[in-house]
């Protein structure tokens, strides 16, 4: 990490997570009404937990499973706000910060428009950066696929990081 030719990282981010009956629909750390939510040990965020990913792999520092493994229980339907903020901590702790995110949601089902300035609001305060610095984008795979089918959604994220000034 302490290469000074290195001023820049990019990392990518992606996750799935099945659509069961009986979850709360939570993407991007905002509560989404459905009649579906995602399944997973956390509260399943596809979309922060491929935020995760992105700002992990931008420092070659493992992934999700290796920092928040879901064979722990103190992870058990977990809000995955604490987890980014975790991950956050860890990108000051070695010297770096964020400088955009960009992301893609892929979801039949709800409409995510009417949601999507929610989320970027609540990103862009768990990762301290401007709102113009947080892209969030939804899109449908038209009918096909698992995500098409309504049997999941999944999430692509990119994540740029620039080293911190150490004056
Ligand atoms: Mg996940």
């Amino acid at each position: 990490m302490k290469n000074r030719n290195i001023m820049y990282r990019i990392g990518i981010g992606y996750d799935l997570h099945r659509l069961v009956e009986g979850r709360n629909l939570i993407i991007g750390g905002v509560n989404i009404p459905h009649h579906k939510g995602l399944l997973g040990h956390s509260d399943a965020d596809v979309l922060i937990h491929a935020i995760i990913d992105a700002i992990l792999g931008a420092l070659a520092l493992g992934d999700i499973g290796t920092h928040f493994p879901d064979s722990d229980p103190q992870y058990k339907d977990i809000d995955s706000k604490i987890l980014l903020s975790h991950t956050l901590n860890l990108v000051k702790k070695h010297g770096w910060k964020i400088i955009n995110i960009d992301s893609t949601i892929i979801a039949e089902k709800p409409k995510l428009k009417p949601f999507i300035n929610d989320i970027r609001t609540v990103l862009s305060r768990l990762l301290e950066i401007p709102i113009d610095c947080v892209s969030v984008k939804a899109k449908t795979n038209e009918g096909v696929g698992p995500e098409g089918k309504e049997e999941a959604i999944s999430c692509y994220v990119v994540a740029l990081l620039s080293q911190c000034d150490n004056t």
